[in-house]
């Protein structure tokens, strides 16, 4: 084959990347793509932004950053904006591309557009493949059909780690030949319509996208200073960078894997042992390959207000006041408006904070989930569509939770968490 297309999207990566080597290994030119889709900068229908200007930032980041990888092996990325359905057919024809490859999406917009461009490009004649290329383990090494996936996630982990085992991470390739095309212009936030915003200073961590800054982060936390070794004990707090990975944003954009994760996990063992904390991180790795299959398996269900669950729950309205109090950091419990704060100022929540912002406003509040979950989407730097969804669901006792409807003591988590208040003391006294 002559010429392929690869078309990046939560797939920013050069190393472990199946789809590019795929490609690589059956044509003799890639053109690496990425399309700003225009339905990702417009509203949610409940209003949010579907992507706001911290996580768009760290998009444009990351974008750059492939491209400069991409440049280092003799290509480089080629921008479109509009809808993929249209630009990529586009590009097929200029090119006389024969195949295009891309990432297999699971959640119900990304299939769309992804059957969309499949059919644009059947009638160009053009092939589609598309791998899997998002999770810890391949799908197609999962001990269960889709069907059958435990809905559990005790279940789930339990035959995985039993019978299933994690593939070896695809080397980066060395080179890649590409066609001249020109220069990519990359849009600028206010071109996509949103305006510039300055992390605050406060954050957990200053997120800056990327594969080399995800390699870094996964260097500085495992290596330069072995945090890895007390992650089961620091990864509840709530203060500084290091109390937890920070990986998700670099993995919700694919500029890392978890199995390139896996990989270090056992490099670090075994150079400085194993521990329940070094399990721990691959167990949180699990986490989010549940929710990711558990989309496979009730795709559309977790946008429904029941969920996933069959009995019907009495529907919750909208209170526009309560809703702004809770976004705005402004609601009756400090525990609550402080890391409201530190996710609209910074685009981060710890897991903690979020467990207990989202038991809040499904318990107190009482209002429909899927208003949190939406706000979720639009300030998120880590948003990532299974995993968002799947522990709203969860924490709002319509999706996995077995124990059915989970309710958080916010004034007892605070004290168990935030003891000293040392937390609360740096959104709410600076
Ligand atoms: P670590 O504690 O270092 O964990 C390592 C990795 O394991 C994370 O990067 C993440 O990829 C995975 N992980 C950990 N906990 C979970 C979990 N509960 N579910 C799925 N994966 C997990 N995570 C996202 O990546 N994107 C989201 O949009 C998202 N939305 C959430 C919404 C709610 C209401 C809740 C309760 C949790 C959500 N999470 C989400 C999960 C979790 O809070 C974050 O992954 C975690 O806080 C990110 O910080 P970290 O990378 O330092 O995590």
């Amino acid at each position: 084959m002559k010429t392929a297309i690869v078309w990046f999207k939560t797939d920013l990566r050069l190393t472990d990347n199946e789809t590019l080597i795929k490609a690589i290994a059956q044509s003799e030119m890639v053109i690496p793509v990425y399309c700003f889709d225009d339905s990702h900068f417009e509203k949610t229908t409940y209003g949010f932004e579907k992507t706001g200007s911290f996580r768009t930032q760290f998009l444009l980041e990351s974008l750059k950053d492939l491209d400069t990888n991409l440049r280092a092996l003799g290509s480089q990325l080629l921008i479109l904006r509009g809808k993929p359905e249209v630009e990529i057919p586009k590009i097929v024809k200029e090119y006389k591309a024969q195949k295009v490859f891309a990432k297999r999406e699971v959640s119900f917009e990304e299939k769309q557009t992804e059957k969309l461009v499949q059919n644009e490009l059947f009638k160009l004649r053009c092939e589609f493949e598309t791998s899997s290329t998002s999770t810890l383990y391949h799908a197609e090494d999962l001990p269960f059909s889709i069907k059958d996936i435990p809905d559990v996630f005790s279940n789930f982990r339990k035959k995985i780690e039993k019978d299933a085992t994690v593939r070896t991470v695809f080397e980066k390739s060395l080179s890649i030949n590409s066609p001249k095309f020109p220069e990519s212009v990359f849009p600028t936030l206010n071109d996509l319509g949103l305006e510039s915003k300055t992390i605050d200073s406060r954050a957990a961590i200053q997120f800056a996208g990327g594969e080399t800054e995800a390699i870094r982060r996964l260097n500085h936390y495992f290596f330069e200073t072995k945090c890895l070794s007390k992650y089961k004990e620091t990864r509840n707090e709530m203060v500084g960078s290091d109390y937890s990975s920070k990986f998700s944003a670099w993995l919700a954009l694919g500029c890392i894997s978890p199995r390139l994760i896996y990989q270090e996990i056992k490099n670090f063992e075994s150079q400085f042992g194993a521990n329940d904390s070094t399990y721990w991180l691959i167990f949180e790795l699990l986490w989010r390959d549940f929710f990711r299959f558990m989309f496979k398996k009730h795709q559309t269900k977790f946008f429904l207000y029941d969920g996933i669950k069959t009995e019907k729950a009495n529907s919750k309205s909208l209170n526009e006041k309560l809703l702004l109090q809770w976004i705005n950091g402004a609601t009756n419990s400090d525990f609550i408006n402080a890391n409201m704060l530190e996710l609209k100022l910074t685009g981060f929540m710890s897991n903690r904070g979020r467990q207990n912002v989202a038991s809040y406003f499904c318990n107190e509040l009482n209002m429909d989930w899927r208003i949190g979950a939406a706000y979720f989407e639009e300030q998120l730097i880590d948003y990532d569509v299974c995993s968002n969804w799947g522990n709203w669901a969860y924490l709002a006792g319509v999706g996995n939770d077995p124990r059915g409807h989970r309710y958080f003591n916010i004034e007892k988590q605070a004290n168990d968490y935030d003891k000293k208040f040392a937390f609360r003391d740096l959104w709410l006294k600076n």
